[in-house]
């Protein structure tokens, strides 16, 4: 049961009336899920460090209402404009709740000149955004801090909503569907460190592990990369948040003493793909450490892992290494891009358990095109062969592959629900005589709902609409019935898959 009010500290509240534009940032899912992006700290801080704006957060779980703000219980649809991320494909059922339950017209093409312009960004509509076209008024594709203020500048000035939007289709990385384009670039920003940085984010004063935690722990989000030097054939962050940048060193070493200073924390969060690319990480890391504070870091390539850099990461309250091998198979590893060796693999959880690692996290993918039960079964030796070399505990977790728009693998089919479970059957099996050993996976039908609107078309608006009434995965299954259209089975449709694209109108 949510609380009544929230406390958190550095949270912003303007008086509504002395401002000219009513920002509302949307999370389609959890509190906490929304408050671990940085974007959201990012938008904020952009947003209401202006004198004309104010911003305020929504959710759709967990606050006291998805329809009402969490600073000041602002109604949803007396914004002026509602600002979606969509991180997950499946969340954008929770986006037209979120609408329908806010009272503003869930369809564009009903919204008038009282409604609030609904826009929505993030890389799964950088990728794709035409399965969700009925919903919105602007995309932005790519990276939303570069646009946002000339977006508000668009709507403090525009004399009608029509106006607006006919603004917006001109500005850098907008698409507006009811203004169609031949083509829309991605924006990106080359030059991290010359990018405004929120140095006063929010944080919820609640105890460790609560509901409202956010996933790394209360810490401040130090956004190290962008983009990854990589693009294995699978990977979304490697193709449409290409060219992999960096910050200097010495402004993140800025940034983490100023964000320590404005924000109430004891540990840094560093964020990026592939972080251990960064020449100077460990050097960064053993700094952090250094100033008296914990640092956490995401999964690392195992061929970036070295001793200096892990005995950094425990002295400073690490003790889980998490690294992506996705799959045992040396062979289908070199067929996916992923460049690791099994000897690179092995190092890196080795080094770990001589620094004081306790446990082992690993991403694996099953269903990978290509893939034999021979691969599978290297999978599971893998595990084996590193829980029992390194002591450590060992979660793996084994995700069914989801072809995704504008990868290398956009035409891929993904295999049916009942082949991924035999899949998946073989790797429980496979470990299960190993107590330190534990299997997590998505749920194939999860999978399969992501693949279809990840490569889906507009046609799916109708879909969307139906299972958003509905709910869970009956809900999409009700929806395929009651709109004739064979939405769970797109993702094996290796016909369709063969015709132009939907999405080909987006250039990098
Ligand atoms: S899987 Fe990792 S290394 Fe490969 S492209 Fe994606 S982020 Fe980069």
């Amino acid at each position: 049961m949510a609380p009544e009010r929230l406390q958190e500290f550095n949270t912003i509240v303007k008086d509504s009336s002395k401002v000219d534009v009513l920002f509302g940032y949307c999370y389609p899912s959890t509190y906490r899920a929304g408050m671990t992006g940085l974007v959201l700290h990012i938008l904020y801080g952009i947003l209401n460090s202006r004198a004309d704006t104010s911003c305020e957060r929504y959710f759709r779980y967990d606050t006291k209402s998805p329809a009402l703000s969490v600073e000041s219980q602002r109604p949803l649809r007396e914004n002026h404009v509602l600002g979606f991320s969509l991180t997950y494909e499946e969340d954008i059922i929770n986006l037209v709740q979120m609408l329908d339950f806010g009272g503003v017209p869930v369809l564009a093409e009903e919204r008038t000149e009282n409604d609030p312009l609904v826009v929505v960004g993030g890389p799964v509509v950088t990728a794709n955004p035409e399965p969700f076209v009925d919903f919105v008024d602007s995309f932005v594709i790519g990276e939303g801090d570069l646009v946002i203020n000339e977006l508000v500048d668009a709507v403090a000035t525009g004399p009608s909503r029509r106006e607006v939007l006919a603004r917006f289709s001109e500005i850098s990385g907008f698409y507006v569907p009811a203004i169609p384009k031949t083509s829309v670039k991605r924006n990106i920003i080359l030059d991290l460190d010359s990018l405004d940085y929120p140095l006063s984010q929010i944080v919820p004063d609640v105890a460790e592990g609560s509901q409202f935690d956010p996933v790394f722990g209360k810490s401040f989000l130090l956004e190290v990369t962008r983009g990854c030097g990589h693009s294995c054939r699978f990977c979304l962050i490697g193709h449409v948040c290409q060219p992999r940048r960096t910050r200097s060193l010495s402004k993140l070493k800025e940034l983490v003493q100023n964000g320590i200073g404005n924000t109430p924390v004891s540990k840094v969060s560093m964020i990026g793909s592939s972080l251990g690319d960064l020449d100077g990480l460990e050097e960064l890391v053993c700094w952090t450490g250094n100033q008296g504070l914990g640092v956490s870091v995401p999964s690392l390539r195992a061929d970036s892992v070295t001793e200096p850099l892990l005995n950094c990461l425990v002295k400073s309250g690490q003790r889980t290494l998490t690294i992506a091998p996705e799959t045992g198979s040396t062979d289908l590893r070199r067929h996916i891009g992923k460049g690791l060796s099994d000897t690179d693999i092995e190092s890196a959880v080795e080094m770990a358990a001589r620094c004081g690692y306790n446990s082992l996290k690993l991403y694996f993918i099953i269903g990978l095109p290509g893939e034999t039960d021979d691969d599978i079964t290297a999978t599971v030796d893998m595990i084996v062969k590193l829980a029992k070399t390194s002591g450590m505990k060992v979660t793996a977790s084994v995700n069914p592959f989801i072809p995704k728009a504008q990868t290398r693998w956009e035409r891929e089919p993904q295999p049916s629900i009942g082949e991924i479970r035999r899949r998946l059957k073989i790797v429980e099996r496979g470990v299960k005589k190993d107590s330190r050993v534990t299997v997590e996976s998505l749920d194939p039908r999860s999978a399969r709902i992501q693949a279809a609107l990840s490569i889906g078309d507009r046609s799916l608006g109708k879909v969307i609409r139906a299972a958003a009434r509905y709910g869970g995965y009956g809900g999409w299954r009700r929806a395929e019935k009651e709109t004739g259209i064979s939405f769970l089975d797109l993702a094996s449709d290796t016909e369709r898959l063969q015709e132009d694209l939907p999405w080909s109108y987006l250039r990098n």
